[in-house]
């Protein structure tokens, strides 16, 4: 059925299938015997992701002080937003009970603003991590040693500057990287070693700026190369020859580098590339996909099963609107950062741990059937943070979800308008971006909040810097670096100028965001066109859109080609 997005600036057409309707209804919740079926979205599917992502601070680090122990803390909530913020030591300790902050909800009025009201006066923790080593400046990271300034870098170890750096080592400024090690500006590469400048590459090492290359070793402004090696600029010469020249471009520079990139560019949009990036894959249709089957309109994410409109999720089966993680999550809908063994997870934030049956929940860890709580560990039958008995549990979510739907609000994730978060620190605005006067005219939220400048010897602007990183005294440390785009002033630290040191890389000119939402630009949008196959002139769904240079192959085609 055709349906159409109630949000007044966008009334985009969207279509609801009968598979749509079947997987509602397979995930609608039961009551005291009673079913509560969930009705279908009201807002297209890019406008449900907007509102999920407005829910979410990923990458904007401010210091406060801890609302348990005046201590100056690093959090994802600036020190003006009137919440409790607890260190992650505290938040994980049992010195506080989140069952203190329990609700009566009135089943009179609107349910999700009281949800709301809960989740700003039940503390949070500063950052979204666990169980990390030596990380203090990472958010949405688990298991990780030694990281800075890293989102959603779960395993990996002495990487800086990176965001999903799944497993990597020593890797800095890369993006969507898996056990990578040693590697410098990447973006979508797996299983490489001291690869710089790569995109779009497996198994390669020694390599600099290459994309969509496989097993190759030695290689140098490639482009869409097979198990080569000693190849510069897709030219074959000998390991001597090859050393010759790579030495030609040392030290680096940013001059440099720009002029051999510039080079590459040019032989880049001479090879295919593959509608889809991505392998072993089966009836998918999206990008960045790997291992999955029966995915439609996913992103980022491998190993889904019968998925809809998910992005960055790992591991996942029947799981509809739900971006980021995964690791085993089955039957979720309209969800932010669910993962860790989630069933049946919906309209919820930040969920993880073995959580079943839970509804409008956010920040909680190992809890079963609960619905419109915050802060919980390893609970059960709790409705508004408190603790019911499981008949009493029932019969009063009943009450609240036939008063839902009364309002309209059932079926909804929360409005961005109830976001703890303002709409410029989300990842909202990184996918979706809006200028001020838009977010207020939607009556969502906005702040002008500047962190305080860096307390520094001096803020040198790069042109003022040596271009060749011999000449870098180790002084930079003290200083801040203007960025060249932005002006905002950033630091060096001594394991980045060391990689550099080693490398002969020259210091980066932009600061880290900069540098982050330039390696995003690299990426193809979150979005599909229709095209005709280059080679064959089949139709084919791909986010490199139809004004893009590229030459685009649907599968069967470029494995013609490429292999
Ligand atoms: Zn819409
Ligand atoms: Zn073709």
């Amino acid at each position: 059925m055709q349906q159409t997005c109630k949000n007044s600036w966008c009334g985009q057409a969207f279509e609801i299938t009968d598979e749509d309707l079947k997987f509602y209804e397979k995930i609608s919740p039961e009551f005291a015997g009673k079913k509560y079926p969930i009705p279908p979205p009201t807002l297209c599917p890019e406008c449900r992701e907007q509102r999920r992502l407005a829910h979410v601070n990923r990458s904007h680090l401010y210091r406060r002080t801890s609302d348990f122990s005046g201590k100056e803390i690093i959090s994802i909530f600036s020190p003006e937003k009137k919440l409790k913020v607890y260190e992650n030591e505290i938040w994980w300790s049992d010195q506080w009970d989140p069952l203190t902050y329990g609700h009566t909800a009135d089943g009179t009025k609107p349910i999700l603003p009281q949800i709301g009201k809960l989740f700003t006066e039940v503390p949070v923790m500063a950052l979204f991590n666990e169980a990390n080593e030596n990380s203090p400046y990472v958010n949405t990271t688990g298991w990780a040693k030694n990281c800075y300034l890293c989102y959603g870098a779960d395993y990996s170890e002495d990487c800086y500057y990176g965001e999903a750096v799944y497993h990597c080592r020593n890797t800095l400024d890369s993006h969507s990287c898996q056990r990578c090690e040693q590697c410098y500006e990447c973006i979508d590469c797996n299983d490489c070693f001291s690869v710089l400048y790569g995109q779009n590459c497996n198994q390669c090492n020694d390599c600099f700026l290459i994309d969509n290359c496989i097993g190759c070793h030695d290689c140098f402004g490639c482009s869409g190369l097979r198990h080569k090696e000693y190849c510069y600029f897709n030219e074959e010469c000998s390991a001597k020859d090859y050393q010759a020249k790579v030495n030609s471009h040392l030290p680096l520079t940013h001059l440099a580098i720009a002029d051999a990139k510039a080079k590459w560019q040019v032989l880049k949009l001479q090879q295919p590339h593959k509608f889809c990036i991505g392998v072993k894959n089966e009836n998918v249709s999206g990008n960045y996909l790997w291992q999955s089957k029966n995915a439609y309109l996913c992103f980022d994410s491998d190993d889904l099963e019968d998925c809809k409109y998910c992005t960055n999720m790992r591991t996942a089966k029947d799981c509809h609107d739900t971006n980021y993680w995964g690791h085993s999550g089955e039957l979720l809908y309209e969800n932010m950062a669910v993962g860790e063994g989630a069933i049946q997870v919906h309209f919820s934030n930040c969920v993880w741990g073995g959580t079943e049956n839970m509804l409008y929940c956010a920040y909680c860890i190992g809890s079963k059937n609960c619905f419109g709580c915050s802060g919980l560990r390893h609970k059960q039958y709790c409705m508004l943070n408190k603790q019911y008995s499981k008949d009493d549990y029932e019969r009063n979510v009943s009450l609240l979800i036939e008063q839902m739907r009364k309002t309209g609000e059932w079926g909804e994730f929360p409005p961005a308008s109830l976001s703890v978060f303002a709409y410029g620190e989300s990842l909202a605005q990184e996918f979706f971006p809006l200028t001020r006067e838009e977010v207020l005219r939607r009556s969502w939220q906005w702040s002008d909040y500047e962190p305080p400048v860096l307390q520094v010897e001096k803020i040198i602007h790069p042109k003022d810097l040596p271009p060749s990183i011999d000449d870098i005294p180790d002084d930079i440390l003290n200083w801040a670096i203007e960025c060249e785009a932005t002006k905002k002033p950033f630091k060096i630290i001594k394991q980045e100028l060391d990689f550099y040191r080693n490398r002969r890389l020259p210091i980066p000119h932009f600061h880290p965001d900069e540098r982050h939402r330039r390696r995003m630009a690299l990426r193809n949008p979150r979005k599909l066109w229709n095209r005709t196959c280059a080679s064959c002139q089949k139709p084919i769904a791909t986010s490199y859109s139809s004004e893009r240079p590229e030459i685009v192959y649907c599968e069967e085609c470029y494995l013609k080609t490429m292999y």
